[in-house]
């Protein structure tokens, strides 16, 4: 790793020891990162699939390195999940987010955006609290946010999980389950926890055109959603095709590289006020 990292291609591995010096000089690196204001919020537009209005976005970290260049979330943030630095990860992203939620606002446009939670941000007891603070700072309301939650976050511990989701949910948030059917998570717990939406995860719906099993998945997912009251959003629309496949068969709303790829802020914007006209 150490040596991929001299050459600039920085793999690192999530599995690096705590307290290793490798681990160490990443964590350095990454705080030196949030000082430095070298993170950079991307949002990407989630479109209604019906109507083609852009009513959300999810915020995508990326680290925009003076030598390495952007550096993509897998290569820190697993590393950030387990040496506990996502938590000010986390709320560096919420922060970034109001902003551009305020941005959008100013220029009329009506905007939710998702933000992504990891297990750590679900176990700290302080988090809803801190939230509603940042909210008050930038004057919004928690119809601001939407916040996703992988199936696998929760299960590291759902008595825990499940007290901060209800904590959140009863503050107004939107909740999220992203990457749905990748967990080994059972089905039961998805009626026991306070949801609003599912997100059918990219590796279904990148396979559904040319898999009929991807396309039953993501068809069954699509029923189970609303049968539940949630609904539904499909990661991974790369084609005019899966875009059409989806709304017909009734997913909610839809992301992926053929509506847009995820952007610098400032030029989301700019790209929204395009589509929006
Ligand atoms: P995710 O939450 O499942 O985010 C969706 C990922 O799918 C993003 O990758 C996005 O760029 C990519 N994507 C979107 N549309 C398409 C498409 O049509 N085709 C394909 N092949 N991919 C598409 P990204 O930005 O590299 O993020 C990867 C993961 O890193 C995220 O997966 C999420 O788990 C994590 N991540 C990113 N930002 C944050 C963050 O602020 N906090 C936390 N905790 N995790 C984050
Ligand atoms: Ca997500
Ligand atoms: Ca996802
Ligand atoms: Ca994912």
């Amino acid at each position: 790793d150490a040596k991929k990292r001299q050459s600039g291609s920085m793999v690192y591995s999530a599995q690096l020891d705590v307290g290793s010096q490798e681990s160490l000089s990443l964590l350095g690196e990454l705080r030196h990162a949030v000082e430095a204001g070298e993170l950079r919020l991307y949002l990407q537009p989630k479109v209604d699939l019906a109507r083609g209005r852009i009513l959300s976005a999810e915020a995508l970290l990326r680290w925009q390195h003076p030598e390495r260049g952007l550096v993509p979330p897998m290569h820190f943030i697993p590393f950030a999940e387990q040496s506990g630095f996502i938590r000010t990860l986390t709320t560096w992203v919420i922060a970034a987010a109001l902003r551009a939620w305020s941005q959008a606002q100013a220029q009329g446009l009506e905007l939710r955006i998702s933000v992504n939670l990891s297990t750590r941000d679900l176990l700290d007891q302080d988090l809803p609290a801190k939230i509603m603070g940042m909210l008050a700072a930038q004057g919004a309301g928690s119809q601001a946010l939407c916040l996703e939650i992988t199936e696998s976050a929760i299960m590291d511990d759902p008595q825990r999980a499940l007290h901060t989701l209800e904590q959140l949910s009863a503050l107004g948030f939107k909740l999220s389950i992203d990457d749905f059917g990748t967990g080994y998570s059972s089905l039961a717990y998805l009626k026991t926890l306070p949801v609003d939406e599912l997100k059918i995860d990219k590796s279904f719906v990148l396979a559904m055109e040319r898999d009929l099993g991807d396309a039953k998945i993501v068809h069954s997912t699509i029923e189970l959603a609303h049968n539940l009251g949630l609904s539904v959003v499909a990661e991974g629309v790369e084609t005019a095709k899966a875009w059409k496949i989806l709304a017909a068969l009734g997913c909610d709303e839809g992301q992926g590289y053929f509506i847009a790829k995820p952007m610098p802020e400032a030029q989301f914007l700019d790209w929204l006020r395009h589509w929006q006209a």
